[in-house]
This record gives C-alpha cells, structure tokens and sequence, in this order.
C-alpha cells in the first residue's frame, strides 16, 4: 500500500516536473501570435524619405510593431495589441491620424478611428471627433461602454470626455507640414458633379505624400482577431465628411473564422464596395487564402472600380497579407512563424 502511495507521488512528481520545465506563462499555452500594421497606402514623395525621413518611418512602424507585439507575447489580447500599436502611431506627427492629421476644407482637423474584435464581433467606432487625443481609445470604449457602435462629432466628443479619456486642444493635432499640404491641396479643383458616365462625383485627390492613415490587426494566443484603424481622412476633405475607416465592414472587420482586415485608401471605394468584409467573405464563403481573398480585392475589385489603396489582413493561423494597388505603403509586420519584415514600396524593393 505504503509502495503504491510513494510511486503514485513519484508519478505525480514526474508529471509535474515535466509540467513546470515545459510549460509556458500564462496565455503562451496555445497557438501563434501575429500582429500587422499600416501607416497608409499612396505615393510617398522621395524629398519625405531623404534626409534620414524613411529611416524616421521605420522607426515609428518598428517601435509601434514593437509594443504591440510584447502584449501578444506576454499573453494579452489582440485588441490590447492592436491598441497600443494605434496610439503610438497616433501619437507621431509623422502618420495622418491623432497628432499630424490632415486638414479639413476649413482648415481644421476631423478624425475617424474604428476597433473589433473577432470572437463576439464586438465594434466601436468614431467619426469626426476633434479633441480626443487617440481616437482610437476612443473607438475601443464605444464598444465597451456603449450600446452603440459608432458615435460621430460632438455627441463623440463629449462621450470621450465623459469616460476619461485625454482631450487636447485642437491646435494639438496640427503640424505645419500637414497645412503646407492642405494649402496646396486648396488650389487643386475636385470634380464634385456626376457625369453620364459616372454613377457617383469622383474626387481625384493628388497622391503624392498623402498617405498617413494608421491600422493594426493582431492574433492572440487565444486565437482572437482584433483590428483597428485611425486616420485624419483626406486632405482638404469637406468638413464633416467620414470615410471608410470607422465604417465597420469597409474600413475596419474582424472575424474569428475568417480573418481580421485594416484598409487605406480613398475610402469613398473602400464604403460602396464594403471592402474589408469582402476580403472576410471571399474565405469564409469561397474558401479563399487570405492572399488570395487580399490581391482579388484590391487588384481586382477595387482597380476595376478605380479605387486607390491597399490593406492589410491577418488569418488565425498567423497568415499576414499587405496588398496595394498605390507605389507604397507604409506597413510591418511579424508573422505567425516570427518572420519580421517593414516596408514601405513595392514588395522585393525595400524589405
Ligand atoms: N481611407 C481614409 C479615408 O478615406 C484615408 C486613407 O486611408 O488615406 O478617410
């Protein structure tokens, strides 16, 4: 009996030996982390990248790629990661979206930001808010705190500073680069009527340097899907215009089954042709990839249609894509296998 008791303990001991040396911290248990970001799609001027600028962008895509890439491996949540990755993008005037947004036709800044997660499809979002400081914070505690998914101006105002969250003035925002472009992008006339031929008034805004819009989408160990996305919208936008980046489906989507997305662009496109839920849709109805769902959208889809842009997706098994029909992006990533990569032009060029 006494023999029994002592190589049980023995066996217990034994597992749990094995148990101590090979287990992991709390939340390292399961499957791979991932997280990808982007600091917009367009043409970057080569004067924006000269004179140690691109080395500038590398750093904020790699410090922000950083942060949020320490909160999946310590086992937090995809929407912490993706979060953390956001603020400090927004944080730095060099992105359009928090501090260094793009000015409004009157001269002032209006940002959107929007946030889900994929397990219960959960989602805030904000539209035109002007004194938050992130927000993206914003956006996240719509979703929290609210019955609602999207607040827009002064209602979104007012509800972030009722939670708490940090409010700035609104000179904060502006950078004088960013009124260099808007006083520019006032001389230049969009076409704002229909025409026989065109269903909806195009705005041909100018590319160049006016990228700068902001998104994450992360993997957790838990196997959740988080995205967000943050911008200024376009340069000398109509105030109280909203782009595609709060819209939940165009801008931003997560979904557990099928993938987390993050779009840039002109987001007029990325609305009317409900991009991000369309990459979500392809693998989830037609078995796509992620690659394969990401290039049929933006290369097909949105060149066919005439919009401008890119995006960036991640699948629950680690998959990172970064498609774009623009000269760059602004995008980084760490992949479910730990390949880390930052890039601005086209793929091959500069990774
Ligand atoms: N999609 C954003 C918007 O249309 C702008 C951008 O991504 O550059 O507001």
């Amino acid at each position: 009996m006494m023999k029994t008791v002592l190589s049980k303990a023995a066996g217990y001991w034994i597992l749990a030996s094995a148990f101590l040396t090979t287990a992991p911290l709390r939340g390292q248990t399961e499957g791979p982390i991932a997280l990808v970001l982007h600091g917009g799609a367009g043409a970057v001027s080569p004067e924006a990248l000269a004179d140690g600028g691109e080395k500038a962008y590398r750093d904020a895509l790699g410090t922000a790629l950083d942060a949020g890439y320490a909160v999946l491996e310590a086992g937090g949540a995809a929407l912490d990661a993706v979060e953390a990755a956001i603020r400090i993008l927004e944080d730095s005037p060099l992105f359009n979206a928090g501090k260094g947004a793009v000015f409004t036709s009157d001269g002032e800044t209006e940002m959107d930001a929007s946030i889900m997660e994929g397990a219960g499809r959960r989602a805030g979002a904000v539209g035109g808010v002007t004194v938050v400081k992130n927000p993206i914070a914003a956006a996240r505690a719509v979703m929290e705190i609210t019955p609602h998914v999207l607040l827009m101006g002064a209602g979104a105002d007012a509800f972030a500073r009722e939670s708490g969250l940090e409010i700035v003035s609104r000179e904060y925002f502006k950078t004088e680069r960013r009124r260099e472009q808007w006083r520019k992008a006032k001389g230049f006339a969009p076409e704002v009527r229909p025409q026989e031929d065109k269903p909806q008034a195009r705005l041909d805004f100018p590319s160049v340097d006016y990228l700068g819009t902001v998104g994450a989408v992360a993997l957790d160990r838990e196997g959740n899907i988080a995205a967000g996305t943050s911008t200024g919208g376009l340069t000398n936008k109509r105030f109280g215009r909203i782009g595609d980046s709060p819209i939940i489906g165009a801008g931003t989507f997560a979904d557990n089954r099928s993938c987390g997305v993050s779009c840039t662009g002109h987001g007029e496109y990325f609305i009317r042709y409900a991009v991000a839920h369309d990459v979500a849709a392809r693998m989830t109805y037609l078995g796509e990839s992620v690659a394969q769902a990401t290039r049929t959208v933006v290369q097909e889809t949105l060149v066919e249609a005439g919009g401008r842009g890119g995006l960036i997706a991640l699948d629950a098994q680690g998959a990172v894509s970064a498609e774009f029909n623009t000269p760059s992006m602004f995008r980084a990533w760490i992949d479910g296998e730990g390949q880390r990569v930052i890039a601005i032009r086209k793929a091959g060029d500069d990774q």
